[in-house]
Protein backbone atom coordinates (compact mmCIF):
# COMPACT_ATOMS: atom_id res chain seq x y z
CA UNK A 1 0.00 0.00 0.00
CA UNK A 2 2.13 3.02 -1.30
CA UNK A 3 0.83 6.64 -0.50
CA UNK A 4 -0.02 8.34 -3.72
CA UNK A 5 2.58 11.40 -3.46
CA UNK A 6 1.24 14.78 -4.55
CA UNK A 7 3.05 17.31 -7.34
CA UNK A 8 2.33 21.01 -7.61
CA UNK A 9 3.37 21.93 -11.18
CA UNK A 10 4.27 24.85 -12.40
CA UNK A 11 5.01 26.15 -15.68
CA UNK A 12 2.77 28.67 -17.98
CA UNK A 13 3.83 26.46 -21.41
CA UNK A 14 1.13 24.37 -21.82
CA UNK A 15 3.07 22.05 -24.19
CA UNK A 16 5.78 21.24 -21.39
CA UNK A 17 2.99 21.26 -18.49
CA UNK A 18 1.41 18.39 -20.35
CA UNK A 19 4.49 16.27 -21.32
CA UNK A 20 5.66 16.72 -17.77
CA UNK A 21 2.33 15.68 -16.26
CA UNK A 22 1.79 12.71 -18.86
CA UNK A 23 5.33 11.40 -17.19
CA UNK A 24 4.86 11.99 -13.67
CA UNK A 25 0.93 10.55 -14.25
CA UNK A 26 2.91 7.68 -15.87
CA UNK A 27 4.90 7.08 -12.55
CA UNK A 28 2.20 7.39 -10.14
CA UNK A 29 2.09 10.40 -9.39
CA UNK A 30 -0.50 13.17 -8.57
CA UNK A 31 0.12 16.19 -10.54
CA UNK A 32 -1.73 19.34 -10.28
CA UNK A 33 -0.42 21.63 -12.94
CA UNK A 34 -0.79 25.46 -12.15
CA UNK A 35 -0.17 27.79 -14.87
CA UNK A 36 0.99 31.11 -13.08
CA UNK A 37 2.59 32.12 -9.94
CA UNK A 38 -0.69 33.35 -8.77
CA UNK A 39 -2.43 30.33 -9.01
CA UNK A 40 0.56 28.25 -7.71
CA UNK A 41 0.26 29.83 -4.43
CA UNK A 42 -3.57 29.34 -4.50
CA UNK A 43 -3.17 25.52 -4.90
CA UNK A 44 -0.41 25.52 -2.63
CA UNK A 45 -2.28 27.12 0.33
CA UNK A 46 -5.45 24.18 -0.60
CA UNK A 47 -3.64 21.57 -0.68
CA UNK A 48 -0.64 19.77 0.37
CA UNK A 49 2.13 18.22 -1.83
CA UNK A 50 5.04 16.12 -1.47
CA UNK A 51 6.90 18.38 -4.27
CA UNK A 52 6.77 21.13 -6.20
CA UNK A 53 8.14 21.29 -9.32
CA UNK A 54 8.31 25.26 -10.12
CA UNK A 55 9.53 27.09 -12.98
CA UNK A 56 11.30 30.44 -12.50
CA UNK A 57 10.07 32.45 -15.29
CA UNK A 58 6.36 32.76 -14.44
CA UNK A 59 3.46 35.55 -15.46
CA UNK A 60 1.56 37.14 -12.24
CA UNK A 61 3.81 35.96 -9.54
CA UNK A 62 7.13 35.05 -10.64
CA UNK A 63 9.02 31.71 -9.63
CA UNK A 64 11.60 33.19 -7.07
CA UNK A 65 8.61 34.79 -5.49
CA UNK A 66 6.82 31.60 -5.19
CA UNK A 67 9.30 30.05 -4.39
CA UNK A 68 10.25 32.37 -1.09
CA UNK A 69 6.59 32.46 0.14
CA UNK A 70 6.61 28.65 0.01
CA UNK A 71 9.41 28.49 2.06
CA UNK A 72 8.38 30.87 4.65
CA UNK A 73 5.71 27.88 5.44
CA UNK A 74 7.31 24.64 4.48
CA UNK A 75 10.02 22.47 3.66
CA UNK A 76 8.16 20.94 0.91
CA UNK A 77 10.85 20.04 -1.78
CA UNK A 78 11.21 22.31 -4.59
CA UNK A 79 13.08 21.38 -8.16
CA UNK A 80 13.07 24.43 -9.83
CA UNK A 81 13.17 24.72 -13.85
CA UNK A 82 14.97 27.35 -15.37
CA UNK A 83 15.86 28.25 -18.76
CA UNK A 84 19.77 28.89 -19.99
CA UNK A 85 20.87 31.91 -18.71
CA UNK A 86 17.90 32.87 -16.22
CA UNK A 87 19.86 32.23 -13.81
CA UNK A 88 23.79 32.43 -13.24
CA UNK A 89 24.87 29.20 -11.72
CA UNK A 90 23.25 26.55 -9.58
CA UNK A 91 24.16 28.53 -6.26
CA UNK A 92 21.43 31.24 -7.46
CA UNK A 93 18.35 28.87 -7.54
CA UNK A 94 19.68 27.24 -4.35
CA UNK A 95 20.17 30.06 -2.32
CA UNK A 96 16.17 30.86 -3.45
CA UNK A 97 15.45 27.87 -1.48
CA UNK A 98 14.79 25.24 -3.89
CA UNK A 99 16.55 21.68 -3.53
CA UNK A 100 17.56 20.68 -7.10
CA UNK A 101 17.11 22.71 -10.50
CA UNK A 102 17.12 21.42 -14.35
CA UNK A 103 17.94 23.71 -17.19
CA UNK A 104 15.51 24.10 -20.09
CA UNK A 105 15.16 21.90 -22.27
CA UNK A 106 15.44 19.13 -20.00
CA UNK A 107 14.12 15.54 -20.15
CA UNK A 108 10.73 14.82 -18.53
CA UNK A 109 12.95 11.25 -17.68
CA UNK A 110 15.50 13.04 -16.33
CA UNK A 111 12.93 15.54 -14.24
CA UNK A 112 11.33 12.09 -12.67
CA UNK A 113 13.77 10.68 -11.69
CA UNK A 114 15.59 13.72 -10.02
CA UNK A 115 11.66 13.74 -8.60
CA UNK A 116 11.92 10.41 -7.25
CA UNK A 117 15.21 11.10 -5.67
CA UNK A 118 13.97 14.52 -4.23
CA UNK A 119 11.06 12.27 -2.49
CA UNK A 120 13.14 9.59 -1.08
CA UNK A 121 15.38 12.23 0.74
CA UNK A 122 12.55 13.64 1.89
CA UNK A 123 11.14 10.87 3.16
CA UNK A 124 14.01 9.09 4.80
CA UNK A 125 15.27 12.66 6.63
CA UNK A 126 12.12 13.54 8.16
CA UNK A 127 9.92 10.88 9.31
CA UNK A 128 11.62 8.23 10.98
CA UNK A 129 13.62 9.86 14.14
CA UNK A 130 10.47 12.22 15.30
CA UNK A 131 8.73 9.47 17.25
CA UNK A 132 8.57 12.06 20.09
CA UNK A 133 7.80 15.61 20.44
CA UNK A 134 8.40 17.64 23.47
CA UNK A 135 7.49 20.90 24.21
CA UNK A 136 7.96 22.30 27.67
CA UNK A 137 4.92 19.76 29.74
CA UNK A 138 3.77 18.39 26.27
CA UNK A 139 4.54 15.09 25.36
CA UNK A 140 3.57 13.16 22.55
CA UNK A 141 4.37 9.97 21.64
CA UNK A 142 3.76 9.15 17.94
CA UNK A 143 4.08 5.72 18.25
CA UNK A 144 2.01 4.85 20.82
CA UNK A 145 -0.73 7.30 20.12
CA UNK A 146 -0.36 8.97 23.61
CA UNK A 147 0.05 12.72 24.49
CA UNK A 148 0.62 13.85 27.91
CA UNK A 149 0.52 16.84 29.75
CA UNK A 150 2.08 17.49 32.78
CA UNK A 151 2.85 13.70 33.20
CA UNK A 152 -0.95 13.14 32.84
CA UNK A 153 -2.19 11.47 29.42
CA UNK A 154 -4.80 13.49 27.98
CA UNK A 155 -8.00 11.46 26.81
CA UNK A 156 -7.64 12.66 22.68
CA UNK A 157 -9.89 11.08 20.01
CA UNK A 158 -8.00 9.74 16.96
CA UNK A 159 -8.94 13.09 14.89
CA UNK A 160 -7.03 15.11 17.71
CA UNK A 161 -4.40 13.37 18.31
CA UNK A 162 -3.88 13.95 14.57
CA UNK A 163 -4.61 17.16 14.87
CA UNK A 164 -2.14 17.50 17.47
CA UNK A 165 0.54 15.64 15.74
CA UNK A 166 0.20 17.70 12.38
CA UNK A 167 0.63 20.94 13.83
CA UNK A 168 3.28 19.93 16.58
CA UNK A 169 5.39 18.04 13.92
CA UNK A 170 6.54 21.87 12.24
CA UNK A 171 6.37 24.26 15.25
CA UNK A 172 5.24 27.67 13.72
CA UNK A 173 4.34 26.36 10.32
CA UNK A 174 0.72 27.71 9.65
CA UNK A 175 -1.98 25.25 7.77
CA UNK A 176 -4.84 26.23 6.80
CA UNK A 177 -8.37 24.68 7.65
CA UNK A 178 -8.14 22.71 4.44
CA UNK A 179 -4.97 21.37 4.47
CA UNK A 180 -6.30 20.33 8.12
CA UNK A 181 -9.18 18.65 6.74
CA UNK A 182 -7.14 16.97 4.40
CA UNK A 183 -4.54 15.55 6.77
CA UNK A 184 -6.74 15.15 9.92
CA UNK A 185 -10.02 13.62 8.62
CA UNK A 186 -8.46 12.61 5.25
CA UNK A 187 -11.17 13.70 2.12
CA UNK A 188 -10.42 17.15 0.05
CA UNK A 189 -13.85 18.73 -0.23
CA UNK A 190 -15.07 21.93 1.05
CA UNK A 191 -17.34 22.39 3.50
CA UNK A 192 -15.48 20.82 6.50
CA UNK A 193 -13.58 23.41 7.60
CA UNK A 194 -16.06 23.89 10.43
CA UNK A 195 -15.33 20.61 11.42
CA UNK A 196 -12.00 21.22 12.21
CA UNK A 197 -12.99 24.23 14.22
CA UNK A 198 -14.40 22.08 16.76
CA UNK A 199 -11.59 19.80 16.61
CA UNK A 200 -9.54 22.38 17.40
CA UNK A 201 -11.93 23.93 20.23
CA UNK A 202 -12.29 20.29 21.90
CA UNK A 203 -8.57 19.60 22.03
CA UNK A 204 -7.37 22.73 23.48
CA UNK A 205 -10.23 21.56 26.17
CA UNK A 206 -8.04 19.07 26.72
CA UNK A 207 -4.57 20.69 26.63
CA UNK A 208 -6.27 24.13 28.90
CA UNK A 209 -5.46 26.04 25.90
CA UNK A 210 -7.42 29.54 26.50
CA UNK A 211 -8.22 30.33 22.51
CA UNK A 212 -7.49 33.90 23.98
CA UNK A 213 -4.24 33.40 25.85
CA UNK A 214 -3.23 30.64 24.03
CA UNK A 215 -0.39 28.41 25.30
CA UNK A 216 0.04 25.68 21.64
CA UNK A 217 -2.32 26.10 19.52
CA UNK A 218 -2.61 29.85 17.70
CA UNK A 219 -5.45 30.82 15.53
CA UNK A 220 -4.36 32.34 12.43
CA UNK A 221 -6.79 34.51 11.20
CA UNK A 222 -8.39 34.29 8.09
CA UNK A 223 -6.16 31.24 7.78
CA UNK A 224 -5.88 28.24 9.95
CA UNK A 225 -3.77 27.29 12.86
CA UNK A 226 -0.09 27.08 13.83
CA UNK A 227 1.39 25.37 17.03
CA UNK A 228 4.05 27.29 18.75
CA UNK A 229 6.25 25.38 21.63
CA UNK A 230 5.55 27.34 25.02
CA UNK A 231 8.20 30.14 25.89
CA UNK A 232 11.29 28.26 27.39
CA UNK A 233 12.13 29.46 31.18
CA UNK A 234 8.25 29.25 32.29
CA UNK A 235 7.80 27.16 35.27
CA1 LIG B 1 8.15 30.10 -18.17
Amino acid sequence: MSVTRRILLVEDEKTIRSAVTAYLEKEGYWVTGAPDGAAALEAFEKTSFDLVVLDLMLPKVSGEDVCRAIRDTSDVPIIMLTAKGELEDRVAGLELGADDYLVKPFSPRELVARVRALLRRAHTTEEPQRDKLEYGDLVIDISSHKALLAGEELDLTASEFKLLTTLARYPGRVYSRMELVEKVLGYDFMGYERTIDSHVKNLRAKLQDDPKDPTYVFTVHGVGYRFEPPAAGGA
